[in-house]
């Protein structure tokens, strides 16, 4: 998926669990994804958010997901 922050990036999200980071995916019974943890790119752009039921959530505060 491009990169919601805007930077253009393809961003390739590992999802297989040998491997670290990695995220895993849920999908509800419409087969929208939900992503966990967060995804926190490191790049300049920094974008930082959630994909709940297949849509973007923003991270607002620095803590957000990472107790
Ligand atoms: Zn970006």
């Amino acid at each position: 998926m491009a990169c919601p922050g805007g930077c253009g990036n393809i961003m390739r999200l590992p999802l297989v669990s040998n491997r670290r980071p990695h995220w895993s995916v849920n999908r509800d019974w419409l087969g929208r994804p939900s992503l966990s943890p967060s995804v926190h790119q490191r790049n300049a752009c920094r974008a930082h958010f959630w994909i709940r039921k297949g849509a973007v959530t923003w991270c607002r505060n620095s803590g957000c997901g990472h107790p």
